[in-house]
């Protein structure tokens, strides 16, 4: 049987960094994905800028638009639009900006075995994993399966994380149109008590979709083909539709054992004000590696979970209460919010300035010295 001093499950963002830091300092790692890559991911593909801060390679290469404009809608009236004045996300197609990341985790010295869904776990003394006609042995084991994330059940990880549901639709647009939205994201609000539909750029496509809670989920089809009628683009061909969860973590949910671990949408790490996850699954699998290697070393690996408490948590934390903060808002009073959130500069200054990286949920909502205790009434009061 193969041995590996590490098996990754899932050549997504999370899993594909994990492996390659694992493999740059020397470890032998194995990551396995049931899908052929490249393989798509139903994901509108918005990069947030400070994505490649935490990459140690360029993604221009599979960079097909980036956006400066933010275009704000609420059912359909009260739009305004926000200039960054310099990009604050990338627009990528997820096939190929996780394959580029899986080629770098290859480059490392990873090994790849695509095509192989592991179907069951064995966590005593060592990791053994078995697929169809295939087994493996490792000491440690990094669950990078998704916000399903079948693996980590099978390591009694990952129980109690919140979930919401997510639609995305790829249009072919005729030329003038796809032209027109260069640069630009739309996002239309009038989810209750939340949710957005999008529309993100691409070089051939436009990305549409929706994110709602999870009881809506029967909803999404029907309201994601009602923007797209708004768009006039109701006669544009479709590529592709397919829906999906994301998964929030939001307190002490375990992710980590003495032999596994979970990270990005396995482990619930998407924010609940943009219900973005690849930054944070990038963040998770270094963190991920940091600790597998000092499992190696002949520590622990269960200090990830503190690292994710430390590092990531009170970003997560933070995003939650904004939400809670500016949809309460939107609800109580949609037409004078929508005004005012149009002309309060700093506040879309200092959204873009965390899509960049220069500054954070958490360090934002300081600033705002009473939005703790109203947005967590305001919680109390949903009972969530
Ligand atoms: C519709 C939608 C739109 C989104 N839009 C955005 C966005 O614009 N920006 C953003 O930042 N985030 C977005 N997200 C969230 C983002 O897609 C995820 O946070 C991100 O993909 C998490 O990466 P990951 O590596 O954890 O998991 P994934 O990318 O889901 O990768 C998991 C991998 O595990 C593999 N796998 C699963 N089970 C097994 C098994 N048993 N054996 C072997 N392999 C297995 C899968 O094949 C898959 O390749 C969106 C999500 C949805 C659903």
């Amino acid at each position: 049987m193969a041995q590996f001093d590490c098996i990754v499950v899932g050549a997504g963002p999370a899993g594909s960094t994990a492996a390659r830091e694992l493999a740059s300092a020397g470890a032998r790692v194995l990551i396995v994905d049931r899908a052929e890559f490249p393989r798509y991911k139903a994901c509108g593909g918005g990069i947030p800028l400070r994505t490649e801060k935490l990459l140690p390679f360029p993604i221009d290469s599979v960079v097909e638009d980036s956006v400066s404009l933010l275009r704000v809608a609420h059912n359909g009236s009260g739009a305004f639009v926000r200039d960054s004045g310099q990009p604050f996300a990338h627009m990528v197609m997820r096939e190929q900006f996780d394959a580029l990341l899986l080629e770098h985790a290859r480059h490392a010295g990873a090994e790849f075995r695509p095509g192989t869904t592991v179907r069951a776990l064995d966590l005593n003394g060592e990791v053994a994993i078995q697929a169809d006609g295939f087994e493996a042995r490792a000491q440690f084991i990094v669950c990078a399966d998704g916000a399903h994330s079948p693996v980590g059940k099978m390591a009694g990880l990952g129980g109690g994380i919140a979930e919401c549901a997510a639609w995305e639709v790829e249009v072919r647009a005729p030329a003038l149109k796809q032209k027109a939205y260069r640069g630009t994201a739309l996002i239309e609000l009038g989810g209750r008590p939340w949710g957005y539909a999008w529309l993100f750029p691409k070089a051939d496509v436009l990305s549409i979709g929706i994110v709602l809670p999870r009881e809506q989920a029967g909803t999404m089809k029907d309201r994601v083909n009602a923007y797209i009628r708004s768009l006039g683009l109701e006669n544009a061909d479709v590529d592709i539709a397919r829906g999906h969860k994301i998964r929030f973590r939001r307190g002490a949910e375990p992710i980590a054992n003495e032999h596994a671990l979970l990270a990005g949408d396995s482990a619930g790490l998407a924010d609940e004000f943009t219900q973005e996850g690849i930054s944070y699954a990038v963040e998770s699998g270094r963190l991920a590696a940091r600790n597998v290697l000092r499992g190696l070393g002949g520590g622990t690996i269960t200090g990830y979970q503190r690292d994710i408490d430390r590092e990531v948590m009170p970003e997560l934390k933070a995003a939650r209460l904004i939400a809670f903060m500016f949809y309460g808002m939107l609800h109580r009073a949609p037409r004078p919010w929508m005004f005012a959130s149009g002309h309060m500069g700093y506040l879309w200054d200092a959204f873009f300035a965390v899509q960049r990286g220069e500054s954070t949920y958490a360090r934002e909502a300081a600033r705002v010295p009473l939005l703790p205790g109203i947005a967590r009434r305001m919680m109390e009061r949903h009972g969530s």
